[in-house]
């Protein structure tokens, strides 16, 4: 059939408009955009007979017209998913950066949505009938739980960082460790965050080693404070020498210059004992007298993406009143979840069950073997071609805490006989709720630490389907 031909006969706009099937698209979501993919699909359908090779090509006008109607349901379908949703996190990293890091639970859930859709005392004091602060929310609980003095919180800890440089070390000098000069990915790296909040970098000592006369051969009169980065992604080993913070404040107080902690992840209770290394807890940092703290809200504290600031009132209000602090602020929906977060560390038992993240971390082998029996006999029975098996594996805690640090898990293991492991992830990152897996050994693995007990019958049932 000649080429030419065929683009004669391919419907025009108006044809396929008037048709019921697009009438009925055009009624659910409207008439200039279905127009606009109608127009679309048509540009498409004539480059493909343009580009197709002469003989091959055999188009008849109801033909066309089908399979037009057909392209654009489909793409006025697409284009009308949301394209953030939810997923299985089947990796058994617990802190996916990717994955959107800590879910939140019920109760931090709760406080969210009521603050989304009514009116709030956002920024209003109820005793006094006027204008309040919006840190009120959750200081004070920060403080409780913390120990700290005052607290404020921002974006995320990135901004912390810049805010508490730019507040308390603007054109001064402020002395890091060589071996603390981080990057945190993302182009977050010590030496360029200092840079941009207008404090100067005085490095000291060595990558692997640093002493206390270090610190102090650097101080000098531009010196504005100390800087400590906890290296929370990876681990100098072998040869090493480290000042602690004990070490820090004492020569701080000497010289009049304050400590400045970067925690990195902004751990509350003890981990060692669910047998990770110990983690040191924010408490104990301002025990040991660091005058300001920070750490993330969404790393292993379980929280919103925050950055929270504790320490010394002080320096607190000084971040309080700089012209960065309107930048940084929290909206209203993170606040009601930090301060939730927060009331959930007031019961030290309570906390290990409702934030998921502890709770992830808690959860026994038992149980996870016998979440991974459960899931696997499912699958055993639906008639895949391959192999379901259950494998003791690792999770980790990840979002650069943590380095090399791993937890016993189980996973479910498929080898799949009539496809690549390739493409049966690839298949499961379609699916309604998309399946996030890892592949080993050409099995498609799903670990379960990170698939909770409330999800797996809805992760089971989804998966029965896709095999
Ligand atoms: C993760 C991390 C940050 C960045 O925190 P965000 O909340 O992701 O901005 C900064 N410093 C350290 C040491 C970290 O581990």
């Amino acid at each position: 059939m000649n080429k030419n031909e065929i683009l004669r006969k391919i419907p025009r706009v108006d044809h396929l408009l008037s048709l019921k099937e697009t009438e009925k698209l055009c009624s659910e979501y409207g008439r200039e955009r279905v127009t606009e993919i109608i127009r679309k699909e048509l540009e498409d359908f004539r480059d493909k007979v343009l580009m197709a090779k002469e003989e091959t090509v055999q188009w008849e006008t109801s033909a066309i017209t089908s399979y037009v109607t057909d392209c654009i349901k489909k793409r006025v379908q697409e284009t009308s998913e949301p394209s953030f949703q939810r997923v299985f996190n089947a990796t058994g990293i617990l802190l996916h950066t990717n994955l959107g890091r800590a879910p939140l639970g019920k109760k931090q859930m709760l406080a969210v949505m009521e603050s989304m859709t009514s009116y709030s005392n956002l920024e209003y004091d109820l005793s006094k009938g006027k204008r309040g602060k919006r840190q009120a929310h959750y200081a004070e609980v920060i403080c409780q739980v913390t120990g700290a003095e005052a607290a404020v919180a921002v974006n995320n800890n990135a901004s912390a960082v810049a805010l508490i440089l730019a507040a308390m070390a603007e054109k001064k000098e402020v002395i890091v460790s060589r071996g603390e000069l981080i990057e945190i990915g993302g182009h977050f790296r010590i030496p360029e965050v200092m840079e941009q909040s207008g404090a100067v970098l005085r490095e000291t000592g060595c990558t692997n080693r640093t002493r206390i006369s270090d610190y102090e051969q650097a101080v000098n009169e531009e010196t504005a404070a100390f800087l400590k980065v906890h290296t929370s992604n990876y681990r100098i080993v072998g040869f090493t020498e480290d000042v602690s913070i004990k070490e820090l404040a004492d020569l701080g107080e000497k010289k009049r210059l304050p400590v400045i902690v970067d925690l990195g992840s902004g751990v509350l209770v003890d981990l060692e004992k669910y047998g990770l290394a110990h983690e040191p807890t924010v408490q104990e940092v301002l025990n040991q007298g660091a005058d300001v703290v920070c750490f993330s809200g969404d790393k292993l504290l379980g929280g919103p993406q925050a950055g929270i600031i504790a320490g010394k009132k002080k320096y607190i209000q000084a971040m309080e009143n700089h012209p960065l602090m309107r930048a940084l602020r929290l909206d209203k929906f993170t606040t009601a979840a930090l301060e939730a977060t927060f009331r959930e560390y007031l019961n030290e038992e309570a906390c290990w069950e409702n934030i998921p993240v502890l709770r992830m971390i808690a959860r026994t082998e038992e149980e996870l073997l016998t979440q991974a029996e459960e899931i696997a006999w499912e699958l055993d029975s639906c008639g895949y071609a391959g192999e379901i098996t259950v494998e003791k594996s690792l999770s980790a805690v990840g979002g650069g805490s943590l380095p090399g640090e791993v937890m016993p898990d189980y996973a479910v293991g498929i080898f799949p006989k009539k496809e690549t492991a390739q493409e049966l992830a690839v298949r499961l990152r379609k699916l309604p709720i998309p399946v996030i897996a890892h592949i080993s050994n050409d099995k498609v693995m799903l670990e379960m630490r990170t698939i909770s007990s409330e999800e797996k019958q809805e992760f089971a049932g989804e998966l029965r389907e896709a095999l």
